[in-house]
């Protein structure tokens, strides 16, 4: 393993290290149960980058948030100071989020897609006329790209503002510094989304069949993808719809949207709560004719656009496009309740099934390789996501000292919905103080929502001798390193209380041992 990064491999890295080479050289498939402290990032960059460079492939690095993204570049440019080797990387992230212009955070991801492309048809975006397009980049781009990569590998956000400052696309320039170079990393809807998928591979213009995919944090690849396939409105959104349409004097859009609402509510008078829903029956409510009706929104959402950056009516667009897709793999649901009095009927499309969206993936590109702390048992995670008979499993123990971990269950307290209480809240809070008191350095407690959080911290605020560092939902990217930092340089007396599945609960790195116990309250199991 001649490009590992570092002077001391781990007897557990090598077991990694030859497991993913393998699988790679036989273009097999691994899923990875490999726990937290492995070094897994290196571990897994290690073969699959020599992989690359030996037979021009590609490396995509897949990971669920921001936040890893960093460690990922840091290893890379671990590997070319070790080394003295330049190894291409373009770091993305979505496309709103590296755009150049500003004011764009509140649109939806639709929305913005438009957005975007409205711009760039109508020659307004200043970024996108220096860049050229994807297919005829300008001399300017090309330049820009030539330095990026001739400095060290840059983080994502060095990129956006490299390209800012010489006025280019930012996307776009990652787009272009990534067909010069063997490894990117992106989120995992850029490979899993079919059109994205699609779209990434033109511009970095790579090829599934030549591409080693590596999934970090694969744990999290099921929900994502079950999620990001899904949607859901309901009549309150509708009726938010209406009001555009009233204002725009549509009069075509706003019988239609009144129709809907009636359907919808007259349909919810055939269930008690919730129920099944056909996808002709909605096609039904809306006389038939979707794809009109969803025209008809997108051009009132054009209109609004102008003078706002949300539509209820895009959203409904969006919505009523999704509905339309095949039904394999997929639930539809409507449910009714009141709210404030007033009948909101809620209708949704649910992906059950992640397999659908893994299968070309996993078949087409040259190995897959999904690695995660959690994994356990390998074999369902085969099982869900489709991979063939001949996947390598493997559970790699944990690098700690089994002497090293207390693990403690207080079964006295709960988080059940029913049992929650103010009494239950001081109990909590009470567990949470003895042992942040007690244990000598920092501590972070994940709490199943921000609102059960906040009640418990009011009670725990006076007991605790340790400052406190609180998770905010939406905090940026700056907000959220400055905040680690600050947690760090406050050991051994700080307590992080943040929410399980929020900023700070996967994919730090809170190097130094700066972090000496975490209190999880409630364990943060999906709903089913
Ligand atoms: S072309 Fe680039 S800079 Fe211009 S709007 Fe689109 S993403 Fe933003």
């Amino acid at each position: 393993m001649q490009l590992f990064p570092y002077v001391e491999v781990r007897p557990i890295q090598y077991e990694m290290m030859d497991t993913i080479e393998e699988a790679i050289a036989s273009q097999k498939c691994a899923i990875l149960d490999a726990p937290t402290g492995i070094g897994k990032t290196a571990a897994a960059l290690t073969p699959a980058l020599e992989h690359a460079l030996k037979d021009e492939l590609s490396v995509f690095f897949l990971t669920s948030r921001h936040t890893q993204h960093r460690l990922v570049v840091d290893t890379v440019r671990a590997i070319s100071k070790k080394h003295s080797k330049k190894i291409g990387v373009a770091d993305f992230i979505g496309k709103k989020h590296m755009c150049g212009q500003d004011g764009v955070d509140a649109f939806r991801a639709g929305e913005f897609l438009e957005y975007c492309k409205k711009l760039r048809e109508n020659r307004q975006c200043a970024f996108y006329e220096n860049f050229g397009s994807p297919g005829k980049p300008s001399p300017k781009a090309q330049l820009a790209v030539k330095q990026i990569l001739s400095a060290n590998p840059m983080h994502v956000e060095e990129i956006t503002e490299f390209s800012k400052g010489q006025v280019l696309c930012p996307y776009e320039t990652a787009g272009l510094l990534g067909s010069k170079s063997s490894l990117i990393i992106c989120d995992y809807a850029m490979i899993f989304h079919p059109q994205m998928r699609q779209s990434i591979m033109n511009r970095t213009k790579k090829e599934l069949s030549r591409s080693i995919i590596i999934v970090d944090e694969a744990h999290n690849l099921s929900s994502r993808l079950r999620d990001m396939m899904s949607s859901q409105t309901s009549t309150l959104a509708i009726k938010r719809a209406l009001r555009e349409a009233i204002k725009l004097e549509d009069d075509n859009l706003i019988d239609a949207l009144n129709d809907l609402i009636k359907g919808l509510e007259e349909f919810s008078n055939q269930f008690e709560q919730e129920s099944i829903i056909a996808k002709r029956e909605l096609v039904e409510l809306i006389d038939g004719d979707v794809e009109m009706l969803i025209s008809q929104l997108q051009r009132g959402a054009e209109i609004v656009h102008e003078t706002q950056q949300h539509s209820f009516l895009a959203g409904l667009a969006e919505f009523l496009a999704g509905w339309m897709r095949e039904d394999e793999g997929f639930v539809r649901l409507v449910n009714k309740y009141r709210f404030k009095k007033e009948l909101n009927v809620t209708i949704r499309f649910r992906c059950l099934d992640p397999g659908i969206w893994t299968v070309p993936v996993i078949q087409e590109a040259r190995s897959t390789i999904m690695m995660s702390g959690t994994l356990h048992p390998t074999f369902m995670y085969k099982d869900i996501f489709n991979f063939p008979k001949d996947t390598v499993e493997k559970s790699y123990q944990s690098p700690f000292p089994r002497e090293n971990r207390l693990c403690l269950v207080m079964p006295e307290v709960t988080t059940r919905y029913q049992r929650r209480s103010p009494k239950e809240f001081e109990k909590i809070a009470k567990i949470c103080a003895d042992i942040s008191n007690k244990v000598p350095g920092n501590v972070a407690i994940y709490f199943p929502s921000y609102h059960l959080r906040d009640e418990v911290h009011r009670i725990f605020s006076p007991q605790s001798k340790k400052r406190f560092f609180i998770e905010m939902p939406n905090m940026t990217k700056k907000e959220k390193a400055a905040f680690i930092e600050e947690f760090k340089a406050c050991y051994p007396k700080a307590v992080l209380l943040g929410v399980a599945g929020g900023n700070f609960s996967e994919g730090i790195d809170i190097e130094g041992n700066k972090l000496k116990a975490a209190i999880v309250v409630g364990l943060p199991l999906e709903h089913p």
